[in-house]
């Protein structure tokens, strides 16, 4: 296992942002260059981990283990690839792998599956085809280059140690990869199937953010003769309604303090007051402007998850009329929907059929 690992992280990320350094901003709970110093250590190739920075300072404070090292890059990429490569030579390594951290994306097979192919091959380059049409422009004139024959050269890029310092050391001209090291020298290099997630970040854009949000509700009616029961928006045939200043639909209630608790805006009461303007009104004209809110506000809903706390009526026999109704109202998917029925062994006001409750658990996103 002679094989080491340069992680080129030393780029003044400029077409990223003027201010923001790329390689250790945060993308999907982690930093971009903790991706690559993560896979390339669990996958137990290597010996070493080489990062190269020009922010040393900050990666000092990092609590690496032993053989993850952190040296200070050059100006260009080829630079700190060349300082990479002639503090590596005292280990005598035979394989290096060199690997930009705005890849935070490709999988441990691929680096498996580039070490195999080195046993018969002196360099190994990932590479994948365009999808798109490529143009190719020599002063004024355009050319139609054939996607088949186009590839795109990912990393990380692996070779024999000996053949790159050679070639890296004679190079007096900036080179955008080490592969382009071996094809100036007509030496051979090895393509395999490089992996599409496997991009690299170079605009913010690039990066989606995604942020979500939990929110809980809790609501709870009493039980009344003549009135019409409720539930999620549907009619259900029983002997009692639920009592309160609307139709008294615990799951739409629920729901909306849910979504409200998500989006940390107040609750039901602060939108409905128990004034004469929403006397007797349908919780389903509670629900939709709240949602219509969540939406204008960017918002998508992932699931809804719901308790429904009664001895009766049973849930099962309405679940689905139920679902629909809510999915309707929410305009999210049936799927997304999950209701629990649950009864409380007669205990209590609910035991005794005297009250219904309800829970909800809702999450959200909100995607910038
Ligand atoms: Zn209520």
């Amino acid at each position: 296992m002679n094989n080491y690992f340069v992680i080129l992280a030393a780029g003044k990320s400029k077409r990223f942002h003027k201010n923001l350094s790329k390689q250790i901003y945060y993308y999907k709970n982690k930093e971009i260059i903790d991706y690559s110093v993560e896979k390339s250590l669990n996958s137990k190739l290597f010996k070493k981990i080489l990062i190269v920075t020009n922010n040393l300072n900050y990666f000092k404070k990092k609590m690496y283990p032993k053989s993850i090292s952190v040296i200070k890059g050059g100006k260009e990429r080829s630079d700190s690839s060349l300082i990479a490569l002639k503090y590596l030579k005292k280990y005598k390594p035979k394989n290096v792998f060199i690997h930009d951290a705005a890849r935070p994306n490709f999988s441990i097979k691929l680096l498996k599956n580039i070490l195999k192919n080195l046993k018969s091959n002196k360099a190994v380059v990932p590479a994948v085809y365009s999808r798109d049409s490529i143009k190719y422009k020599i002063k004024n004139q355009i050319f139609n280059l054939n996607r088949n024959n186009s590839l795109l050269t990912q990393t990380p890029q692996a070779f024999r140690f000996k053949e790159l310092y050679k070639f890296a050391i004679k190079e007096k001209r900036r080179v955008n990869d080490e592969a382009t090291l071996f094809i100036n020298n007509n030496s051979k290099v090895r393509f395999i199937l490089g992996e599409n997630k496997n991009n690299k970040i170079t605009y913010l854009s690039d990066i989606e953010t995604v942020k979500t949000y939990f929110g809980i509700g809790f609501d709870i009616h009493k039980m009344i003769r003549n009135k019409n029961l409720y539930l999620g928006g549907v009619k259900i045939p029983f002997h009692s309604g639920l009592k309160g200043h609307s139709d008294g639909d615990v799951i739409l209630h629920a729901i909306i303090d849910a979504i409200l608790g998500a989006m940390r805006k107040k609750d039901i009461g602060a939108y409905f007051p128990n004034t004469k303007k929403f006397k007797d009104i349908r919780s389903p004209k509670m629900l939709r402007p709240i949602i219509k809110n969540l939406y204008k506000s960017n918002f998508s809903i992932n699931n809804l998850d719901i308790n429904l706390i009664c001895e009766k009526p049973k849930v099962s026999k309405y679940r689905d009329k139920i679902i629909n109704s809510i999915s309707k109202l929410t305009t999210i998917n049936k799927h997304q929907i999950n209701l629990k029925g649950k009864t409380v062994e007669k205990l209590g006001l609910i035991g005794k059929e005297k009250a219904i409750a309800c829970e909800v658990i809702v999450s959200i996103s909100k995607y910038d």
